[in-house]
C-alpha cells in the first residue's frame, strides 16, 4: 500500500517526505498504523554514519500506533489493538531465552540488515532499506514483528508511549536492570538527554543518593533538579573529579555515561568508589577507544560493561515503566515536545540547539 516516509537520502541531508509503496505483510509481520514516533539519536547516527546500512533508508524505532493488519501466523496482536513499537529480537537464542533479548544473537541482522531476514525491502520499487530495528517508523505504515510489540493499556497516548521503546527504557533500563543499583547507592549520570534524564528519574526510584548529573547545558541541569538529582555539575566550570569528589569523598557506586564522549568517560574513572561499576550506555562515534587505568582497576575491583536498551526485555519492562510513570515516579512526559510529522527537520534542529530533549512526530 502507498504510505508517506521520511527517507534518509545522504549522511548529514535533511530527510525527505516521499510516497513509498510498502509491500503486504508476510505470515510473520504485521502492519501497524504508526500514529506516534520518538527520535532517538541512533536514528541520526544511521543517517549520518550508514556503516553497513545503504541509503536511502526508512528509519525510526521508537513507533506507536494501532495493528492494521496481521500475517497468517502472527497470534500475539490482532487488528485494533494499540501497541509499542521496541527492538527486535529472535526469541529462541540463548540470550532471548534467558531475558536478555537485547543481546540477541540475531541483533544486527534483525535490526540492521536493511531488509526481511531472508532479504528483499519491504519497499517495493526504486531500493530503499526497510526493516530498520524491525521496524523503519518514520512512516505512516509500519511492517514489524510479534516480538517487537508491547500493546499499550488504553489511557496512555501513543505520544507519550513512543520514547518508551528506546530512550526511556534504555536509561531506565541501565540503572534498574543493567547496573541494577542497590537502594542507597551513589551514581553519577553523565548527559542531560532523554537517556540520561531516564536514568536520573530512575535512580530516584531505586532510591540512590546521591543521583549527580553532569551536563552542560544550565537547562537541562535545572529540569535533573526537578526529576531527582540531588546535584549537578556543570563539566564547563572546570574538573570533574573534584567536583564528583566534594560531593561524594569516597566516589560514587555507578557511573551510567549516556553522552559517548570519550574524554567525559575517561574522566569517569577518578569518579569511582572501590568496587564501582561504569555502564557505557551513550554510543560514541565509530572506533572510539576508552584508555583503561589497569592499575587502578585492578586496586579498586572496578568494572567497565557496556549496556544495550538498558538490558531491557520489553514486554515484561515496559508495563512496569508505564506503571511508574502512572504512579507519578517517572515523569518522562516531561521530556517530550512533540512536532508534526512533516516537520522532522525542523524537529531534529530544535533539538540540535538544546531546545528540546525528546522530539515525537505525530502523524495526525
Ligand atoms: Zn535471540
Ligand atoms: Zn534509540
Amino acid at each position: 500500500m502507498k504510505i508517506q516516509a521520511a527517507v534518509a537520502e545522504a549522511p548529514g541531508a535533511d530527510f525527505q517526505m516521499r510516497t513509498l509503496e510498502l509491500s503486504e505483510p508476510q505470515p510473520d509481520e504485521v502492519r501497524v498504523q504508526i500514529k506516534a514516533v520518538g527520535l532517538c539519536h541512533t536514528d541520526l547516527g544511521v543517517r549520518d554514519n550508514p556503516v553497513g546500512f545503504l541509503l536511502p533508508a526508512v528509519l525510526g524505532h521508537e513507533g506507536a500506533g494501532i495493528v492494521e493488519a496481521v500475517g497468517a501466523s502472527v497470534t500475539k496482536v490482532s487488528p485494533g489493538d494499540r501497541v509499542l513499537i521496541s527492538f527486535r529480537s529472535c526469541g529462541v537464542c540463548p540470550n532471548c531465552e534467558t531475558g536478555q533479548p537485547a543481546y540477541c544473537r540475531q541483533l544486527l541482522p534483525m535490526n540492521f540488515g536493511g531488509g526481511r531476514m531472508g532479504g528483499g525491502s519491504s519497499f517495493e520499487g526504486e531500493p530503499v532499506s526497510s526493516n530498520f530495528f524491525g521496524q523503519s517508523s518514520f512512516a505512516t505504515r509500519a511492517l514489524t514483528y510479534e516480538r517487537n510489540l508491547v500493546k499499550l493499556p488504553p489511557d496512555v497516548p501513543f505520544s507519550v508511549a513512543a520514547p518508551l521503546a528506546c530512550g526511556v527504557q534504555t536509561g531506565a533500563g541501565s540503572v534498574l536492570r543493567a547496573l541494577d543499583c542497590a537502594p542507597g547507592s551513589s551514581i553519577v549520570v553523565i548527559g542531560g538527554g532523554t537517556v540520561g534524564l531516564s536514568a536520573v528519574m530512575a535512580a530516584k526510584v531505586r532510591g540512590c543518593d546521591p543521583i549527580i548529573l553532569i551536563e552542560p547545558m544550565a537547562e537541562r541541569r535545572t529540569l535533573a533538579l526537578e526529576l531527582g538529582a540531588t546535584h549537578v555539575i556543570d563539566p564547563a566550570a572546570g574538573e570533574t573529579p573534584p567536583a564528583v569528589r566534594a560531593i561524594a569523598p569516597f566516589g560514587v557506586d555507578f557511573v551510567m555515561d549516556a553522552s559517548g564522549v570519550v574524554a567525559a568517560v575517561q574522566a569517569a574513572f577518578f569518579y569511582l568508589a572501590t568496587r564501582g561499576v561504569i555502564g557505557l550506555v551513550g554510543v560514541p562515534p565509530g572506533g572510539s577507544q576508552l584508555q583503561l587505568p589497569m592499575d587502578l582497576a585492578i586496586t579498586f575491583g572496578m568494572s567497565v560493561r557496556g549496556v544495550i536498551e538498558g538490558d531491557s526485555d520489553p514486554e515484561i519492562f515496559i508495563p512496569e515503566l508505564l506503571a511508574l510513570h502512572k504512579a507519578g515516579r517517572l515523569p518522562f512526559d516531561r521530556l517530550i515536545t512533540t512536532f508534526p510529522f512533516d516537520q522532522i527537520n525542523e524537529a531534529i534542529a530544535q533539538q540540535a540547539m538544546g531546545r528540546v530533549v525528546k522530539v515525537v512526530l505525530l502523524m495526525d
